[in-house]
């Protein structure tokens, strides 16, 4: 008789959630993304206590029939591939059928979900179904998140102060809705507003609501092509810097990535307009064919593989290097006049 057994499911998601669910950010991660798929264009977050006592998603998306909502929870469970060749051209945030049946397993979960034709009520406690009915035809998805880690004890202890967890759910959200300004998002922390985006696709307005309209102002747009890359987006002048390059963000086909060497070909182009050891306030849409970017790299799918990197750092030094020599050299002609 052998020793090895295959684990029942819910130990598995558990030990899924240690590498998917690090902390509340990472929850409101993953169902704000799960809500972008879903071709939302309004996403309210609601957290008590940086999202330790309670995180509420509400979206408009396409919501679920009850098939799928029973079944979204499932290990593997997903609607975004089928197939192998789906990974060569992945267009959604999502796609590994993880998320959903990771954080379930380590909280009491609520589901409400519609498509417009039936609705579904469901609460989940550890994972398991602790209540299933019928729910409100509102077509959309309203998740509640409550007493995550209540049995990861472990896990719970690990979490760091009120402000520190939510500093990076703010972040996570500016993210968001830098990349995404065609959706209207709110991110609300024990009844007070912490974000608001119109979602009108205004990309300063959006600017303004996370930095300021102040220093949205001393933006200016940029656009570039190469034969595989097409990049635009908005760059500080050299007069609104920052000490770190968490204000530089990259967006891969929508995706909020980390790419050291873009980051390099930003401020490499500012030359020495920028003073040293600060950075712009950027932010920029790389779009190209999911063939070239590979995402499926690590589980958080922040870093990315670029093929054709060279074409493109170079067109990304170039665009900006060009817009911030032309918007410093009319303002130097002006006070000379
Ligand atoms: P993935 O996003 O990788 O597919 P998830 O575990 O995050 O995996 O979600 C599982 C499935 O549940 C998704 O593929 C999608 O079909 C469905 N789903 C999850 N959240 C929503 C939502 N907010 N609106 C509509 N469908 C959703
Ligand atoms: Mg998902």
């Amino acid at each position: 008789m052998g020793k090895i057994q295959i684990m029942d499911e819910w130990l598995s998601n558990k030990i899924a959630a240690g590498e998917v669910v690090e902390r509340p950010a990472s929850v409101v991660k993953e169902l704000v993304e799960n809500a972008i798929d879903a071709g939302s264009t309004s996403i309210d977050v609601f957290l008590l206590e940086a999202g330790l006592t309670s995180i509420q998603i509400i979206d408009n998306g396409s919501g679920m029939d009850e098939e799928d909502a029973l079944i979204s929870f499932s290990r593997h469970a997903t609607s975004k591939i089928h197939q192998e060749r789906d990974l060569f051209r992945i267009r959604t945030l999502g796609f590994r059928g993880e998320a959903l049946a990771s954080i379930a397993s380590v909280s009491k979960m609520t589901l409400i979900t519609s498509n417009g034709e039936s609705g579904t009520y469901l609460e989940l406690e550890g994972g398991h179904i602790a209540t299933h009915k019928p729910g409100p035809l509102r077509k959309g998805t309203d998740i509640t998140v409550a007493q995550l880690f209540f049995n990861t004890p472990a896990r719970l202890k690990y979490m760091k102060t009120i402000q520190t967890e939510l500093g990076h759910t703010i972040d996570l959200m500016n993210r968001l809705a830098l990349g995404n300004p065609h959706i209207a998002f709110r991110l609300l922390h024990n009844g007070q507003q912490l974000l608001q985006t119109n979602g009108r696709g205004d990309v300063q307005q959006v600017l303004a609501a996370i930095y300021g309209v102040h220093n949205a102002k001393k933006m200016v747009g940029f656009n570039g092509e190469s034969h595989d890359y097409k990049i635009s987006g908005f760059v500080s002048l050299p007069e609104v810097t920052r000490a770190s390059k968490n204000y530089m963000s990259l967006f891969v086909n929508g995706r909020w990535v980390k790419h050291y060497l873009v980051q390099k070909a930003i401020v490499d182009a500012y030359h020495t307009y920028l003073p040293i050891e600060r950075f712009p306030i950027v932010a920029l849409y790389i779009e190209g064919d999911p063939y070239l970017t590979d995402v499926n790299v690590h589980p958080a799918k922040h870093q990315i593989r670029l093929s054709k990197e060279p074409e493109l750092l170079k067109l990304i030094e170039e665009t900006i290097r060009e817009k911030i020599r032309n918007v410093i050299r009319v303002p130097l002609m002006e006070k000379k006049e």
